[in-house]
């Protein structure tokens, strides 16, 4: 509990559930202690007492608020949150089990519109949607797992029509259900790119450091030294106003698939997830060009309706960027980040590196990165950071399966994260629809031109203007930070 006084009560009355665990309130007229998101009347300041836990509030003779049960927060239980998280698990499980949309909200317990505002908050989804994805995703196991017919397996996952099926299966996957099956044995696959889908953004996007020593675009040929089954591996795509074909180069390449995939996952199905991930394939951008449309803010997406945001390529990586980006300039930024790639990450062909592993990092010393003009504090949160993932006390792999409140305590949990790292890896790396990395500048100020603001939105502020993009949120924010920037040519 570092904050200030004034600080904590600040959030207190700004409602700030970021800030929920990170201290406790006690108002001493009522004698109650409570969660700084509590919807209860606000005390006055005089009145109120900050604790660091829920212990030292009792200690200090208060009880737990009926309200907001901030001991029920502080042990980690949350029975609504919990429902919903079962219900999803058991959907993603057996998505057949449930006909459709209308049977997972049965299945929570709640009514429709409590569901919708449950998933929403808790997966930036619906039940609709959740369902959806699950089905595809149990039909891509089967299709690589099996020698089922499409439709065999379209009907087993849920699908009531094969139409349905294919439609669904190319618009989320870049490619239909027979030529997602061959990546088992293939070396090679092509992703069709929707019509609207905008490839100079996507360039900008994959050239945002010209330097980097991680990916490079030449022309119409990007190469990117990534991980795959944890080994270094170079990843080549061709880029064209249709279609995406990509590659796997190197010692990877030459060998027979049979012998990649000992012990571990097909490698190319592995590239798939990858590939779409970095197109942002799978974000629903024509809803959220729908939604701009209707709130009147059209020139939000002009010129670029089907935006997506890039994922990258490995949750640590996003960690890194999420750490190494706190506080300084974007160009300063990148530099950092070269110069700890070049220091931990594992030179390829072409003067690439791979991205660094957890455990490379782990291995190093604050006075390694302080000689690489790391601050301080940045040295010491990367470090640690990594130090407890090697530790197993960190779960990359699993942030991508929680809920986005799950995802988003633990990651607030860790220290040297704060919501700004927690946003923007929850929306670069884990692919979550509704985030906002509060305090961005990039954000800020495409708000304040977009709205014509005077003066530039403070946090509150910025968290109130970007509530009526949700659950959007995320591509509201890809959206912002093109907003003030020249279109790419
Ligand atoms: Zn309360």
């Amino acid at each position: 509990m570092r904050m200030s006084h004034a600080r904590m009560y600040e959030r207190l009355l700004a409602g700030d559930a970021d800030y929920n665990g990170r201290f406790f309130t006690g108002v001493l007229t009522t004698g109650i202690y409570c969660l700084p998101s509590c919807k209860a009347r606000k005390p006055k300041s005089e009145n109120v007492r900050f604790f660091p836990s829920c212990e030292a509030a009792r200690n200090a003779g208060l009880r737990a608020c009926k309200k907001c049960h901030p001991d029920d927060y502080a042990r980690g239980a949350d029975p609504v949150l919990e429902t919903i998280e079962t219900v999803v698990n058991e959907v993603r499980a057996d998505p057949a089990a449930f006909a459709d949309a209308r049977a997972v909200v049965r299945r929570s317990g709640f009514g429709v519109t409590r569901a919708f505002e449950l998933f929403r908050q808790h997966y930036h989804s619906t039940p609709a949607d959740l369902l959806l994805r699950a089905r595809i995703d149990a039909a891509k196991r089967q299709l690589l797992g099996t020698n089922a017919s499409a439709a065999d397996i379209a009907f087993a996952a849920g699908f009531e029509s094969l139409s349905a099926f294919h439609e669904n299966f190319l618009r989320l996957n870049g490619l239909t259900p027979s030529a997602y099956r061959d990546l088992a044995t293939g070396h090679t696959f092509s992703i069709s790119l929707p019509k609207d889908y905008p490839l100079p953004f996507l360039r900008r996007a994959l050239s945002r450091d010209v330097h980097s020593l991680t990916e490079k675009l030449e022309g119409d040929t990007y190469t990117s030294a990534v991980h795959l089954n944890s080994e270094p591996t170079l990843l080549r795509l061709h880029l064209s106003a249709a279609s995406i074909v990509a590659e796997v180069l190197g010692a990877w390449a030459a060998r027979p698939q049979t012998s990649l995939n000992a012990g571990g996952p097909p490698a190319l199905p592995q590239v798939h997830a990858l590939v779409i991930g970095l197109l942002g394939l799978d974000q629903d951008a024509a809803a959220f060009a729908r939604l701009a449309h209707k709130l009147g803010l059209a020139r939000l997406v002009a010129g670029r309706p089907g935006l997506r945001l890039s994922q990258v390529s490995t949750v640590f990586d996003g960690l890194l960027w999420s750490i190494i980006g706190q506080q300084i300039n974007f160009p300063f930024a990148c530099l950092l980040r070269r110069r700890l790639v070049e220091r931990a990450g594992t030179p390829l062909a072409d003067g690439l590196y791979a991205p660094p592993f957890p455990a490379a990092v782990a291995a190093l010393e604050p006075a390694d990165l302080r000689a690489l003009q790391f601050s301080r504090q940045k040295a010491d949160y990367v470090i640690a950071t990594a130090r407890l993932v090697v530790e197993g006390k960190l779960d990359l792999t699993a942030l991508r399966t929680m809920s986005a409140t799950r995802a988003e305590r633990t990651l607030l949990a860790i220290h040297g994260l704060g919501p700004w790292s927690v946003n923007y890896l929850m929306m670069r790396a884990l692919g979550f629809a509704d985030c906002v990395p509060l305090g961005d500048t990039g954000v800020t100020s495409g708000l304040q031109t977009l709205l014509k603001l005077d003066p530039r939105p403070d946090v509150d502020a910025t968290r109130r203007l970007m509530a009526v993009f949700s659950p959007y949120r995320s591509l509201a924010t890809a959206h912002l930070w093109q907003f003030n920037q020249p279109s790419p040519t």
